[in-house]
């Protein structure tokens, strides 16, 4: 059955990267959400570096429906880039530099057989690295990486929403309301008493931003860290991850180890322009949630996009729309249904 009936109101709680999305999908297709915004103090979407890589480096692998995922970015930021008259979304391959020869001979396995071949990892020969990388065994390139550029994304989208009076720049506090309410909110999440419930586990991260004169900007750079093109000699240089913490201010030791990493790999001076931390709202089992709450189908959670909102998102909102206008069921992997146990009352059933 349907969610949406034609006139109904909604409110969407956060413009960060999932709010903006999903109130552009609705606006789309005819409705007027309203957005509510705190001012962006606490979102990651500002934090965040914006890079996309389907493959998991540690386990050398794509995880589920990767086909999918880049399908619907590659039709959702472009199209978004349009409507706002802006531009923030790039593909760029991935260099991942490689340690040993073992790392080598995974790769090599891995880039011939079936699942990972052609369109994920490239041959380790073919990728070329800049003079001052000090990587004597090379690297291998993914090629369907990128960058999307959200403080732009963010920013373009609020100005739009302003212009079209559908943005209320404040703290969302109200529970009497007819409104649908899509709470979008990042790790505030975890102080809401209506979703306190949820298994976040937060996720500090801290990343620089830094030029580097004469670089390459072609290709984003992994060696554990990574270094991702932005403009004019500017790059982000991250990013740590931080479990349990207690804050989320930048701590100029972690700075330090992040830039000896950068010169023992890359021979270039390179300045910080900028050092920003953040929380990822991450999740339990690293997937999105999403769907309503279980006592209150006049509440829906869309969050826990963890470290891949970009690549996440996209596909995440449109299952979401699709279950909202045609009551479509949320796919099981992303649905808020698998959370139901953490629920603290025993009379709620798995969807
Ligand atoms: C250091 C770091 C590096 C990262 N790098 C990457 C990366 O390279 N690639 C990637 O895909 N992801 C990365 N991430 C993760 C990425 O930032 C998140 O997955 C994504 O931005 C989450 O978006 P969101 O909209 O769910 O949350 P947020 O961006 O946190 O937005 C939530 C919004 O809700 C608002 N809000 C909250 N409560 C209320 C309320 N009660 N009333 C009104 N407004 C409210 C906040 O003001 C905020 O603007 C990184 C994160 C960090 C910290």
């Amino acid at each position: 059955m349907k969610v949406l009936s034609e006139n109904q109101d909604i409110h969407i709680i956060g413009q960060g990267l999932v709010g903006s999305l999903l109130a552009w999908r609705l606006m789309e297709e005819g409705y007027s959400p309203l957005v509510f915004d705190k001012g962006h103090a606490t979102a990651s979407s500002m934090v965040a570096a914006g890079m996309w890589n389907p493959v998991n480096f540690k386990r050398l692998n794509v995880g589920q429906h990767p086909e999918q995922y880049l399908a619907a970015m590659h039709s959702t930021y472009p199209r978004l880039e349009h409507w706002l008259g802006t531009s923030f979304f790039k593909p760029l391959p991935i260099a991942r530099l490689f340690d040993s020869q073992e790392e080598i001979n995974q790769w090599d396995i891995q880039s011939a057989l079936g699942k990972l071949s052609a369109r994920y990892l490239t041959q380790t020969d073919y990728a070329a690295t800049h003079p001052s990388v000090r990587r004597p065994l090379g690297a291998g390139l993914v090629a369907e990486g990128g960058r999307v550029d959200l403080p732009t994304l963010l920013e373009a989208m609020r100005r739009k929403l302003e212009e079209r009076g559908a943005l209320v720049s404040s703290h969302y506090s109200s529970n009497e309301t007819d409104a649908l309410v899509i709470h979008c909110t990042g790790m505030s999440i975890v102080q809401d008493p209506l979703w306190h419930w949820l298994p976040m586990a937060p996720n500090k991260g801290q990343v620089l931003t830094v030029r580097i004169n004469d670089f390459d900007p072609t290709q984003i750079y992994h060696f554990g860290r990574f270094v991702v093109p932005l403009h004019h000699d500017t790059y982000k240089l991250g990013s740590t991850y931080e479990l349990r913490p207690t804050d989320t201010t930048p701590d100029p030791n972690v700075a330090q180890e992040m830039l000896n990493d950068y010169s023992a790999t890359i021979d270039r001076p390179c300045e910080v322009v900028e050092h920003r931390a953040g929380y990822r709202p991450t999740t339990y089992d690293r997937m999105p949630i999403v769907g309503p709450h279980p006592q209150n189908p006049k509440h829906y959670v869309c969050n826990g996009f963890g470290s891949r909102g970009v690549y996440y998102a996209p596909l995440c909102i449109e299952h979401l729309v699709d279950h909202l206008l045609h009551g479509t069921a949320l796919p099981k992997d992303i649905s808020i249904a698998r959370t139901l146990k953490f629920f603290p009352s025993s009379s709620v059933t798995e969807a």
